[in-house]
């Protein structure tokens, strides 16, 4: 069976206002309706009801940048949203250790894992990002230590069901900075990590595996022709109605 084919756009902190993030939704859900593969628009937090408004009758699904570790609907915990409160604005997926919250919020390990469990337990899709840093990448052990970090976030988490895992795999190096991995070292390490996964849990053969890292029109379909790349995770070209849906239209 062929595994799905995801695009997903992080907006990150942009655009400044709500009106903007309802308009840039209301584009791409116009504009995704004929696409053979599932798509999301993954807002910031201020931003999830205006888009989400947006996005309710079409096909582009509604995703959340982060969610609460603790296991609790509501509570005492300033700043927190939890899994239930985002399933209640209609999020459908979020990520979980994207490098940005690992470098400046310190995210990683224990509470990736709780994340991710939060998520599954509570009907959200987790997307877990995994990445090397340039010198990594350099030093040539970039595939040991991404697995080394896969393993160490899913294994806690194996007696859960991991159907809706969905994996990312975003060289630090390549995100936002109009350097993109090449499609074969991309190719090479999707082998890798997807041989990394089928031996911690047979049903991760179905778990997508997106390339994320400066992909734009001009490269999607390098990509997209990658038999162990199951797709995009996009960040500065997804605020571009047009380009994100070029993107999506090399992975459908
Ligand atoms: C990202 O932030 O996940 C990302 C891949 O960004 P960009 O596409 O801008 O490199």
């Amino acid at each position: 069976m062929p595994r799905q084919q995801w695009v997903i756009g992080n907006w990150k902190m942009n655009p400044v206002t709500a009106k903007a993030a309802a308009e840039l939704a209301s584009d791409l859900s116009q504009s995704a309706s004929k696409l053979n593969c599932s798509v999301a628009a993954v807002p910031s937090a201020a931003h999830l009801a205006a888009a989400g408004n947006s996005l309710s009758e079409g096909p582009v699904l509604l995703g959340a940048q982060n969610l609460c570790a603790l296991e609790v609907a509501s509570g005492a915990h300033t700043g927190e949203i939890s899994a239930e409160q985002l399933k209640d604005l209609g999020v459908s997926l979020v990520l979980v250790g994207h490098s940005e919250r690992r470098a400046n919020q310190g995210e990683a390990g224990d509470v990736l894992s709780q994340k991710i469990q939060r998520a599954l337990e509570s009907g959200l899709r987790p997307v877990l990002c995994v990445g090397e840093d340039l010198a990594t990448r350099e030093s040539g052990n970039h595939l040991e230590q991404v697995a080394a970090d896969l393993v160490r976030v899913l294994t806690p988490l194996l007696d859960q069901d991991w159907s809706t895992l969905i994996l990312a795999y975003e060289p630090i190096w390549a995100i936002g900075t109009g350097r993109s991995a090449n499609p074969e070292d991309a190719e090479q390490m999707h082998q890798h990590l997807r041989a990394v996964l089928l031996g911690l849990k047979a049903e991760a053969q179905h778990t997508p595996i997106l390339y994320g890292g400066s992909v734009k029109p001009s490269n999607a379909a390098a990509y997209a022709a990658c038999a162990n790349i199951d797709g995009a995770l996009v960040g500065g070209a997804s605020l571009i109605a047009d380009d994100f849906m070029d993107i999506a239209r090399a992975f459908s």
